[in-house]
């Protein structure tokens, strides 16, 4: 086939076929090194006004990608080249007809808000994870989306008739159509939801609104003036919902309830876990200030200072903080405290003259560690290779005569 012939297009009165035979007209690679197989017709549907393209095989060979030129040829990548002759070509049926759930879907959720919302769908974008459409002309809630949801599933379960029809642009452009034909025109393409919708349209489409299954917006977000809504359709929307129903399912057996109470179980839990946090900060205060005074007995009387070095059996930051603050409380008191991994907090009083900049943080940093801090605060983070004690010590001896 000469480049610029029109490949005879099936799937456009036939989405349902998926095994044809065809005429391989060429099979070579084209500018971008792609190989791309010609058929003289064919129910491969090319990437094309937000659907993507069929999967499938041609002569057994996988068929990875499927597009088209300006002129109406359908090129299709394979994976290996072919001879030219007749082909026995079958397409990906689960692939197709789930893009042809999410496409009608599409169709029916833009009239959707359209009608409770007077909402515009302005693009939309059919992905193998994602499908969305961006809506324009007013605002969205919960309630209009929740309505326009309602809607679309009550179009779908009333199982009408899905109509693909030719005719002038005159004719799809009703009070119900919601896109405008480019000029110059004279014929085009329609896909009618019977007595809902009407819209031009190339894609591939279910025959009765009731193959869809079901539809489900899964959330809006607002970007740049328009509306973004995500959504899924048929076997999509099954599938989301058995994976959230086993995540769910999991939940219930955790908690040891039914599915409908695990909220008010989580409540629960969020609000006791709130009150633990409250008991064990009030008793973190306690301790600290209990072992500060222990730990202040024992210190180490030098130049007129006390010089508490230890390293603490408690290992969480935000007690040794704790325990370094009410230390610092305590007159003239210069505190150096650890914990066993790896964590140093040195504190004294501000008048003291002691600086750890260099002693404690500049000396981690060096060790492979690292630090911050200013003046007569600093704390440190040190490697697991360094003896925490041993650091404490080399800091007591660097500023236990400053
Ligand atoms: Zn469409």
């Amino acid at each position: 086939m000469k480049k610029g012939t029109r490949t005879e297009r099936l799937y456009l009165q036939d989405p349902y076929t998926v095994t044809f035979q065809a005429s391989l007209l060429s099979c070579e690679k084209d500018p971008d090194g792609r190989l791309a197989a010609v058929l003289d017709k064919t129910y491969f549907y090319p990437e094309s006004g937000g659907q993507p393209s069929d999967r499938g095989t041609i002569a057994g060979i996988e068929v990875v990608d499927v597009w088209e030129d300006e002129s109406g040829t359908v090129y299709h990548e394979l994976a290996k080249k072919i001879e030219t002759g007749t082909v026995e070509c079958e397409i990906d049926w689960r692939k197709r007809f789930d893009h042809m759930q999410q496409h009608t879907g599409q169709h029916i959720l833009s009239r959707a808000f359209i009608e409770v919302g007077k909402l515009e769908t302005v693009s939309f974008h059919l992905g193998e994870d994602t499908c969305t459409i961006d809506l324009e002309g007013g605002d969205l809630d919960e309630r209009a989306v929740g309505a326009a949801e309602t809607l679309a599933n009550n179009i779908i379960w009333e199982n009408r008739d899905v109509l693909v029809k030719t005719g002038t642009p005159e004719e799809t452009t009703d009070d119900l159509s919601r896109k405008s034909v480019p000029e110059g025109v004279t014929e085009v393409r329609f896909i009618e939801v019977d007595g809902f919708d009407k819209i031009g349209c190339c894609g591939t489409h279910v025959r009765r609104t009731g193959e869809l299954g079901m539809i489900k917006v899964l959330k809006y977000e607002k970007a740049k003036g328009t509306f973004r809504v995500y959504f899924e359709v048929g076997k999509r929307a099954y599938d989301d919902f058995a994976k959230k129903h086993e995540i769910i399912k999991r939940l219930a057996n955790r908690f040891t309830t039914a599915v409908e109470s695990i909220e008010d179980k989580v409540g629960k839990l969020q609000s006791e876990t709130q009150r633990f946090r409250k008991d064990l900060q009030k008793l973190s205060k306690k301790l600290a200030e209990y072992e500060a005074d222990r730990l202040h007995k024992d210190a180490r009387l030098q130049g007129g200072r006390m010089f508490v070095v230890e390293l603490v059996a408690e290992n969480r930051e935000d007690y040794v903080r704790l325990l370094a603050s009410c230390l610092k409380s305590k007159k003239d008191t210069v505190s150096l405290l650890g914990t066993e991994d790896g964590l140093v907090i040195c504190n004294a009083p501000s008048d003291s003259g002691i600086d750890f900049s260099r002693v404690v943080i500049e000396r981690a940093k060096s060790l492979g560690g690292g630090g911050g801090g200013k003046g007569a605060f600093a704390t440190a983070r040190l490697p697991a290779s360094v003896s925490v004690t041993e650091f404490l010590e080399e800091v007591f001896e660097n500023v236990k005569n400053t």
